[in-house]
């Protein structure tokens, strides 16, 4: 059947909701091109790629229908799921460990074991790996130290895992896995070694760089990626989002500080709303739907972008969206001939990610007054918070600092600062929730901390030179000094004793099953 028109969801929500986007079949055309520069690119800096493989952990997420019938479904799973992917003719540089079947295996389970698997049993042909975010690479190398022991029966027997039943994925794997004791003997002993350090270049010895995006909130993932690729070069390709994909690294060997995406003209009409800095933060907590008037007017075209300036980007897409706000601050970097290239600044008003969740402060804000309605038995109150992206876990995790006045005379006891926890999950939005089940994001802490941090911390901001009249309690924080000062003063640490509820689709469609 041809459908001309689908719906994909992004990881930006509104009211809570994954945010819907309209999209053309023709998209698909038009982001495969994309991909199709990717790599002349990337072979210009890396010779001889085409010599061997690539070991990418992709993944589908689960789809649903409108009440009127069409399919919505993430951005990626639906470009996996078509035929540009699928049943792309070979080409040596795209060849990769994974076979599609692995990939387009809904089971995370059974997908990330099926690809780990095929990636080992090929370790001498994979020249680069990644996953599209640090975060999900991370988890790769996570499962593996996790699964190693059965990864390794499975590559010295030749037969494969039961726990794996999807009958697409097995076939596919079966044409891989051949008894290899030597090579499971040798994986073994890697896996077995104290430490991890450099786990990829030892396993996988001919890569050559490791492929994910490290720019944005992802850059906190920077320092693991290193101690595992003993400090290979990070490359970060593209840069795109559901609404569109915007553009392509032409120097993708840079730091990855420096990195600056070019956008491709011809994938949507861009426009740039310049942005004012406000005493370093940026204005507006909440961000308006649509361009007002005055704004509309200020809007500038990518040909009239100036180096050095920060811009909101705003665009007309084919599949009908008009002069629409993504939501990202991007800064001139300067130019690759006419065309402007921009390193990423962040996404607005996002305080806390760890995936492809996006957590803004008012949401935040909600959420602990959901969960404090828990202390009103024991006459405590919440006087100060902040939060921190724990990312020192794997996976990573919400950290919230709680001070406390208690007034009641019955100490608190640590059930309730569980249910506190649950009860900030239950609040966060779908793509938080839907993170949480399939394990992308661990589970939520609540750190209480002595009465008086919140002053330290108000004297530490002063000493380094912010003003007493204006101070106001960052919701987040990432400064380590600062996250040191708060972890100094932790009187309890609680943790969310399950995942939140989580179910596929929108609400409403859900309601009118
Ligand atoms: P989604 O619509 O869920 O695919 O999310 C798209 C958003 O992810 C973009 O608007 C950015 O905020 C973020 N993103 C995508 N690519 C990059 C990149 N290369 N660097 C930083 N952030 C990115």
């Amino acid at each position: 059947m041809h459908v001309g028109f689908l719906v994909l969801c992004s990881s930006g929500t509104s009211g809570g909701e994954r945010k819907l986007m309209p999209t053309i079949e023709e998209e698909l055309g038009r982001r495969s091109l994309l991909y199709s520069l990717l790599m002349p690119v990337m072979s210009q800096c890396v010779p001889g790629l085409d010599k061997g493989k690539g070991m990418y952990f992709l993944f589908i997420k689960s789809e649903a229908k409108t009440p009127g019938g069409l399919v919505a479904r993430p951005v990626l799973t639906s470009y996996y799921k078509s035929n540009h992917f699928k049943n792309r003719p070979y080409d040596p540089y795209t060849n990769y460990t994974s076979p599609n079947e692995t990939i387009l295996c809904l089971d995370s389970y059974q997908s990330m074991y099926s690809q780990m698997l095929c990636g080992l049993c090929q370790n001498k042909e994979v020249l680069r790996v990644g996953a599209v975010f640090a975060s999900g690479f991370i988890r790769a190398i996570r499962f593996l130290e996790k699964h190693s022991t059965h990864l390794c029966k499975d590559i010295r027997t030749g037969t494969l895992n039961p726990q794996i039943t999807d009958p697409s994925v097995r076939e596919a794997v079966m044409k891989i896995l051949k008894p290899d004791p030597k090579l499971a003997d040798f994986i073994e002993t890697e896996c077995s070694r104290e430490s991890w350090q450099g786990i990829i270049t030892r396993l996988w010895p001919n890569t050559k760089y490791v492929d994910v995006i490290v720019t944005g909130t992802m850059s906190q993932y920077i320092p693991t990626l290193d101690y595992y690729s003993n400090g290979l070069p990070l490359v970060c390709t593209m840069y795109a989002s559901s609404e569109c994909y915007f553009g392509v690294n032409l120097n993708p060997l840079c730091r990855p500080s420096e990195v600056s995406y070019t956008l491709i003209p011809n994938m949507a009409y861009f426009e740039f709303l310049p942005i004012q800095r406000n005493n370093g933060g940026i204005n507006s907590i909440s961000m308006p739907k649509s361009l007002n008037e005055k704004e509309q007017q200020e809007l500038v075209d990518l040909v009239d972008v100036k180096v050095g300036q920060e811009y909101e980007l705003v665009v007309t897409t084919y599949a009908g969206l008009y002069r629409y706000r993504v939501g990202d601050v991007l800064h001139v970097a300067g130019f690759k001939n006419n065309a402007p290239k921009f390193n990423f600044v962040c996404r607005k008003n996002v305080v806390l990610s760890i995936d492809s969740d996006k957590t803004d402060e008012v949401e935040l804000q909600n959420a602990v007054k959901n969960a404090v309605t828990h202390l009103m038995p024991f006459d405590a109150h919440l006087t100060e918070y902040t939060s921190y992206a724990d990312t020192t876990t794997i996976p990573g995790h919400y950290v919230l600092y709680w001070e406390l006045n208690v007034n009641g005379s019955t100490p608190i006891p640590p059930s309730v600062f569980e249910d506190c926890c649950l009860a900030i999950e239950e609040s966060l939005n779908t793509v938080y929730r839907q993170n949480r089940v399939c394990e992308s994001i661990g589970p939520l802490e609540i750190k209480i901390v002595e009465a008086g941090t919140f002053d330290k911390l108000m004297d530490y901001a002063i000493s380094l030179g912010a003003s007493i009249n204006q101070y106001k309690t960052p919701r987040c924080v990432k400064f380590a000094p600062i996250v040191e000062l708060l972890n100094s003063r932790v009187v309890s640490s609680n943790f969310s004793p399950k995942c939140p509820k989580w179910t596929p689709g929108h609400k409403q469609w859900n309601n009118m099953n």
